[in-house]
């Protein structure tokens, strides 16, 4: 069987009570023919994600024609769940399921499981979280560029100094984004966006290429 599916999905930063992402890839005999993520719910847990993730893998098989396709993901819940090995206590949980198998009628599926490590749909599901944040981060920044005064250090080096509470960020760019501000710490500390490799930006960064691109 040479198409594959990879799903994942997480609830970030927090679960539960964070944002629910899913990731997708879908491979034909090892390349990668599309990949696929988005946000499911801003208060959700890691099983929305990772159902949400298969559905999602499904319609995908479906879109791209797939009749017979082997779909992986590392959740044993939803994989076990799909395939009728353990019961589903929650009412929410079984609409998944029952949409999933809806989606998967008249093709040939099968839903394995894969160990996290094998799962190329990890960092996919990683970066629509990182999108989710920074579009609310980039609309901040957007409301409080015209309140910054920002200074030049060194080639690569800036402070941003906000003009009502005079506070002031060190921001470094380029070849790796940091700032000294409490933001950028906080989410950049979290053990999955390191894991695959992924920065979340903060309001200083987007309010600094605006000032650059304006001063080119
Ligand atoms: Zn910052």
């Amino acid at each position: 069987m040479s198409k594959i599916i990879y799903f994942d999905g997480a609830c970030l930063p927090k679960n539960p009570g964070g944002i629910a992402c899913f990731g997708v890839v879908a491979t034909s005999n090892g390349n990668i023919i599309k990949k696929k993520w988005g946000v499911v719910d801003e208060q959700g847990t890691n099983n929305i994600a990772e159902w949400a993730g298969l559905v999602e893998a499904i319609r995908i098989a479906k879109k791209l024609g797939w009749d017979n396709v082997k779909i992986l993901g590392d959740s044993q819940l939803v994989v076990n769940q799909f395939n009728e090995k353990w019961k589903i206590n929650k009412e929410h949980l079984l609409d998944y399921f029952i949409e999933a198998h809806e989606e998967c009628q008249g093709l040939d599926i099968i839903v394995e499981w894969i160990p996290r490590d094998k799962n190329i749909a990890d960092p996919v599901c990683h970066r629509a979280f990182v999108e989710h944040v920074e579009n609310q981060i980039i609309a901040q920044a957007k409301q409080e560029r015209e309140n910054c005064i920002i200074k030049q250090l060194t080639h690569k080096t800036f402070i941003i100094i906000n003009k009502h509470n005079k506070k002031k960020y060190k921001v470094s760019i380029d070849p790796n984004f940091s700032c000294s501000c409490s933001f950028f710490k906080k989410y950049n500390a979290h053990a999955l966006l390191k894991r695959s490799n992924l920065k979340i930006r903060c309001k200083h960064f987007f309010i600094l290429e605006w000032f650059l691109e304006k001063h080119k």
